[in-house]
């Protein structure tokens, strides 16, 4: 006996349904009013949350976040792509009523107890009329790929040492600050931190030493870096750069003896023949407002070099600043007047 149609679309419904449940891809389905009818194994193994807890509810976000807020399937049965860039680091959508969305996000899987980083899918499902029936989300766990691009990333940014940024990504930053000042005309400052008879230090106490020394001493400018726009860097071996946007160049200059103060709080010994008991900082401060004509940070750079060079030559453990360099000279007599200056350090 020949089946009804109707048998027949039960038939393959309920195929349908056996196949999700088993497919290896975390999947759901949601109903046009967004309650969960399918949650397969795949998807109960990844969010640690059973099909009988959600199926039949709409509480699908449950296991994905502690606060209520809608998942990419809800998204796209509301036809809401405006709300994409709400809720999700990287998405695209891919058309009205077309194929649906796709996003990446950190989730906090309240069940499992660890964040988790997916890749999502969802897409319509609409019956021959054009009526929207049912939203398939798919998800893929990417936590392992984005940890390992996060770690490579911090590999490529990050002084070994330190922990602070090296020096390659410190000269992208203070271009990128340089273009900003360019554009916003604020004031942008620049620090530069050298340990004071380091080679002495090395030589008097070793090299590890000399490390946990280095260590001690980004710790100190790191902390001087508060604001979100703020960067600490290792310029080179022991000597260490500060960009301070939006920041005039008097309070550079205190946030300098700020870090000056703190490194000799720490009174790390030193006592090497030339040195003083504890290690010391010198620090060169420029700030310049960028005209429309200025090229690149260059004359920054070497303003606060020859800053630092000044500082060593007025006898170590200050801070000089570039406007008041000549001043500080002439307070101590023309002979002392750094000569020839130093050449400006290029960026990369
Ligand atoms: P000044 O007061 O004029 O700055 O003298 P200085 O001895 O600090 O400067 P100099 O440039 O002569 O020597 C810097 C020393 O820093 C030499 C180098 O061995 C040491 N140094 C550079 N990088 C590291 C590092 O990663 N670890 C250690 N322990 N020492 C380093
Ligand atoms: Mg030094
Ligand atoms: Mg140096």
């Amino acid at each position: 006996m020949a089946k009804s149609p109707k048998t027949t679309i039960d038939v393959a419904h309920s195929y349908a349904v056996r196949l999700m449940q088993h497919l290896v891809v975390p999947t759901f389905v949601i109903d046009p009013r967004r309650r969960v009818v399918i949650w397969n194994r795949a998807c109960e193994r990844l969010t640690g949350v059973a099909a009988s807890e959600v199926i039949g509810t709409t509480k699908h976000w449950q296991a994905f976040y502690e606060t209520k807020r809608p998942c990419l399937a809800d998204l796209v049965a509301l036809d809401r792509p405006e709300q994409l860039p709400e809720y999700y680091s990287e998405y695209a959508a891919r058309g009205h009523n077309g194929l649906g969305f796709s996003a990446e996000n950190w989730c906090v899987m309240p069940k499992l107890g660890s964040q988790l980083y997916l890749a999502i899918d969802a897409g319509p499902i609409h019956d021959e009329a054009g009526n929207l029936i049912a939203v398939v989300e798919t998800l893929r766990d990417l936590t392992d790929q984005k940890r390992a691009e996060t770690a490579l990333k911090e590999l490529a940014t990050k002084d070994g040492l330190t922990g602070l940024s090296n020096r390659r990504s410190f000269d992208q930053m203070l271009m990128t600050e340089w273009a900003r000042a360019q554009r916003t005309q604020k004031p942008l400052a620049l620090l530069f931190v050298d340990v004071d008879h380091f080679k002495l230090f090395n030589d008097r106490h070793g090299h590890q030493t000399g490390d946990e020394c280095l260590r001690a001493v980004a710790h100190v400018v790191s902390r001087h870096a508060v604001r979100p726009l703020d960067l600490a860097g290792r310029y080179g071996g022991e000597e260490f750069a500060l960009i301070l946007p939006d920041m005039s160049c008097d309070d550079a200059c205190a946030i300098a003896e700020e870090i000056r103060c703190a490194v000799m709080a720490l009174a790390i010994a030193h006592g090497a023949d030339g040195a003083g008991d504890h290690v010391t900082l010198s620090v060169g401060v420029a700030g310049h407002v960028p005209g429309e004509s200025d090229g690149g940070p260059d004359r920054l750079l070497g303003a606060a070099d020859q800053a630092l060079y000044a500082a060593k030559r007025l006898g170590r453990n200050r801070v000089i600043c570039a406007d008041r360099m000549l001043a500080e000279f002439v307070g101590l007599g023309r002979e002392s007047l750094p000569v020839p200056a130093p050449t400006a350090r290029k960026t990369a």
